[in-house]
């Protein structure tokens, strides 16, 4: 922001009153910390020794009260606020892109209630995922919302990308899990939804934050149902001749039962990320599931699963790189298996239904290969519906261009492509990393007229559009 004279001091002075002196900072090197999260562009700019946006002050409220107070002083001044929780999205959402102030939840991270009859847990936003997970473990319990940024990602950041875990199949998506929200409007108001999520009082004002990114609110306490730890978790694993076969036992098994985790990725992936990380050698599709709960109805289960595979002509691998999944779960991520700078990478994350999911599938590969030819694209299938699953589809090209405007142009190039290719077949552009900076330009596409519902409740909501400006297309 471009404020003259004592202006800058004036604000920063309100804000210190509103949380405390001692959270508010403006020092550059701080300031440094918060110009990139995980999104490749950003991390390509400062790599290049190029400035990442920044934001003109870091403030660390410690309750909803302070949430509100910062947001009055911010619509007071016009100012952009951004909500950061662990940094570790991919679509640049937290991102300071227009100066202003940069809101840090981790101090909000306190356990609120358990209660182990409804079989529910209360938390701060700011908390790190992982820690509600071992508060709910204590009792006996799990939250089942396992993403591989468990350790790095705060709930108010999985709740704003609508984000989902490895044991999706089974146990749904956040929005599933979670039953209400605390949220602080942007004029300040603080406000809850409905103490079930289940109802016909209306639409469902918990989705309507759940998703939003930090553009309309910001969400500062979450409920969450909790399920009984399972007494056995079985893993196996399976190899197909190619990833459309995979694809349709993958659709048989889930209209069928429930696996936990159920993996399946194509001939590419297979033979360099699966073979990096497990060490399997062959070629063809590999797939890993999971299916858990009580040890007699998992018996069945088991059973169920080799006769479909069986039917679909895979070749039984048994438990042993199941099981090696499991305990790599995150090892995927590590610097080593995980592509990073210099590589030049981008997740597009699409999903739809299963008559359109391999069409999508080619039509994204052959557009990201065809037309960039030193490009490589490889994909599996991680999360699946009872009507469709998501292809978590990613680009890499190990050369990019040195200069980082050219590789900026080069990589929305790649992504506009990729993404056009599902959109244009039918997919959804995203799943569960969001929109962010990344996407926004493509909602309008996406969306049609639809999009006006999305703005209509930005302009109600924040008059003033104070709120994670230049996100998710809004
Ligand atoms: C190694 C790795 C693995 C990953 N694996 C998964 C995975 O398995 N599943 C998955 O879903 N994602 C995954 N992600 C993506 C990312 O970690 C998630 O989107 C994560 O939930 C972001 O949480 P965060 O706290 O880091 O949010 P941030 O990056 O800090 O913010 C993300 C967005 O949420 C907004 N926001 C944050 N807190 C709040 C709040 N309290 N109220 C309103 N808005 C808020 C921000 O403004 C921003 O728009 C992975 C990322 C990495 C780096």
């Amino acid at each position: 922001m471009d404020l003259r004279g004592f202006m800058s001091d004036m604000i920063r002075s309100e804000l210190e009153d509103a949380v405390g002196q001692e959270n508010v900072s403006v020092s550059t090197g701080e300031k440094l910390a918060y110009g990139t999260d995980y999104f490749w562009l950003a991390r390509m700019w400062v790599d290049k020794g190029q400035m990442p946006p920044i934001p003109d002050y870091i403030v660390r409220p410690g309750s909803a009260e302070e949430v509100s107070s910062v947001l009055k002083i911010a619509n007071y001044y016009k100012t952009p606020v951004y909500t950061w929780g662990g940094g570790s999205g991919t679509q640049g959402g937290a991102l300071a892109m227009a100066g202003g102030i940069m809101m840090d939840t981790k101090r909000m991270d306190r356990l609120i209630n358990i209660d182990t009859v409804s079989g529910t847990i209360t938390v701060e936003t700011g908390m790190v995922f992982q820690t509600m997970e071992w508060y709910a473990n204590e009792q006996g319990f799990s939250v089942m919302h396992i993403p591989s940024c468990l350790t790095c990602c705060t709930v108010g950041g999985a709740l704003a990308h609508n984000g989902i875990g490895i044991m999706s199949t089974k146990y749904g998506k956040i929005d599933d899990q979670c039953l209400g929200l605390e949220v602080v409007l942007p004029n300040g108001n603080i406000i809850h939804s409905l103490q079930v999520p289940k109802h016909s009082s209306g639409p469902d004002i918990r989705q309507m934050f759940i998703g939003s990114e930090g553009t309309l609110g910001i969400m500062t306490k979450a409920t969450f149902k909790m399920v009984r730890l399972p007494e056995v978790r079985k893993h196996h694993a399976f190899l197909f001749k190619d990833m459309p076969t995979g694809i349709q036992a993958c659709r048989e098994i889930v209209q069928t039962l429930k696996p936990s985790i159920m993996r399946l990725f194509d001939e590419a992936e297979t033979v360099s990320i699966i073979k990096k990380v497990l060490g399997f050698e062959k070629k063809g599709a590999f797939m890993n599931l999971t299916v858990e709960g009580k040890a007699e109805i998992v018996v069945v289960e088991e059973k169920i699963v080799l006769e479909i595979c069986d039917k679909y002509g895979a070749q039984y691998l048994g438990t042993e790189y199941g099981e090696k999944w499991y305990e790599n779960r995150i090892t995927f991520f590590y610097p080593g298996y995980m592509m990073n700078n210099p590589q030049m990478f981008g997740t597009m994350d699409t999903t739809a239904t299963f008559d359109k999911i391999e069409k999508i599938y080619w039509a994204m590969k052959h557009a990201v290969e065809d037309n960039f030819p030193d490009v490589k694209f490889i994909a599996h299938c991680s999360h699946w519906y009872d009507w469709g699953t998501m292809l978590y589809d990613r680009f890499i090209m190990d050369n990019p261009p040195e200069d980082p405007e050219e590789a900026l142009r080069l990589h929305n190039k790649i992504w506009n492509t990729g993404v056009r290719a599902a959109l244009a077949n039918g997919g959804v552009i995203n799943d569960h990393h969001g929109v962010g900076l990344k996407l926004g330009h493509l909602m309008k596409e996406q969306y049609g007229p639809a999009m006006q519902v999305l703005e209509g409740l930005k302009k109600a909501l924040d008059p003033n559009g104070i709120m994670n400006p230049y996100k998710l297309g809004l």
